[in-house]
């Protein structure tokens, strides 16, 4: 091959991280680089966190919401990087803007859509689970329907830092923000010091609420109090947990705000059972192949004590304006939660290592 069919064929293609079969590592690959649709552009990654929800896909949990990842397919849902390439009917954006990608991509028609909670879109497409839409652990990737799903940054932001805008940064703000009613002075409780559970800990502190952490890594225990919490449980070293919880709250009534970030059986019941007469449970976390999406809620005192069960899923594009506000503010600081950068190469060994609940914070791909 010539010289210039090799400097061809490297123009054409570009490296990822590329699925192969439910729990096997996946690989670095070449692959071909991606097209815009004509509403759709295709950006050039800066920073792309890794999320325990690529843990869940990568280890075939999800089928039974419709999440089957497919060999080929590249992950990667929480990205930040620059416009490359504009299809013919964008408007919003051109080449050069630096731009992060909510996860859950909506259509912008459906009933949904118009009201105001494209996140959870009639016809939502999630960025980086499905092969007609790869994800952001290349170097490259595409985004459809850019006008509707896009966010531009503000000016001078560090990609990595705001890397966790695209899920789970996003996800706990809107949750906190716009699911149930955090006041100043609440009680919250955040079952789950995760990626996902210190953005809340820290998001709850901002909203001027009283946080309780509850996990079982005391490194995570520490991070929480580092970003606001009031209270930390460790549950090793408690019996109840939930009476834990309602033990640091005044008169032990229970938290009036309690989030489960986690999503396995025994965190969602903890959540529930921590809440104060009339309280709100904010359901973040998703299930794990334990319990298929089904745990068992004690149902008779969620009717008499006029508890709330809410889910919570990712964050409507025009929202993110709020973050922005708060961020100028010196209110929130997404970088908080990031604990370290890594390259394409050890992006799968950190979501096989997801399993452990080792990781602090979250991990941000930044080298591609
Ligand atoms: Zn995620
Ligand atoms: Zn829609």
């Amino acid at each position: 091959m010539s010289k210039s069919a090799d400097a061809e064929q490297e123009a054409e293609s570009m490296r990822a991280v590329v699925f192969q079969e439910p729990q096997e590592p996946m690989e670095v690959e070449e692959v071909d680089r991606p097209e815009p649709d004509p509403d759709g552009i295709v950006v050039e990654t800066e920073a792309c966190g890794v999320c325990r929800s690529d843990w869940h896909a990568w280890q075939g949990d999800w089928d039974w919401v419709g999440v089957m990842p497919t060999p080929g397919l590249i992950f990667g849902h929480e990205p930040v990087g620059i416009v490359k390439d504009v299809g013919e009917d964008v408007e919003n954006f051109s080449e050069g803007d630096r731009v992060c990608v909510p996860f859950n991509l909506s259509d912008g028609t459906c009933r949904f859509c118009k009201q105001g909670r494209a996140n959870i879109c009639e016809r939502v497409i999630p960025l980086g689970f499905v092969s007609f839409q790869p994800g952001a652990f290349a170097e490259e990737f595409p985004v459809r329907n850019a006008d509707h799903n896009v966010i531009k940054l503000p000016d001078g932001v560090d990609p990595v830092e705001v890397a966790g805008l695209g899920c789970r940064f996003a996800t706990a703000f809107h949750g906190l923000v716009h699911r149930v009613d955090v006041t100043a002075g609440d009680w919250v409780a955040v079952h789950g010091c995760g990626g996902v559970g210190l953005s809340a800990v820290h998001i709850a502190d901002a909203l001027g609420a009283n946080v309780i952490a509850v996990d079982l890594s005391e490194d995570k225990l520490e991070k929480a109090e580092e970003l606001g919490a009031d209270a930390t449980i460790d549950v090793t070293e408690v019996q109840d947990v939930p009476q834990a919880v309602k033990g640091e709250t005044p008169k032990s009534r229970g938290a009036d705000i309690s989030v489960d970030a986690l999503g396995i059986a025994e965190t969602c019941r903890n959540s529930v059972n921590s809440l104060a007469k009339g309280g709100q449970n904010l359901q973040i976390g998703l299930t794990t192949s334990e319990e298929e999406g089904e745990v068992s809620l004690p149902v008779d005192s969620i009717v008499m004590d006029e508890r709330e069960f809410i889910g919570s899923f990712g964050m409507p594009p025009h929202e993110y304006e709020e973050i922005f506000s708060m961020m100028e503010q010196g209110k929130i600081d997404p970088g908080k939660i990031v604990s370290k950068t890594i390259s394409l190469e050890e992006v799968p060994d950190t979501i096989a290592s997801m399993g452990d609940f080792d990781t602090v914070g979250i991990p941000v791909c930044n080298e591609f």
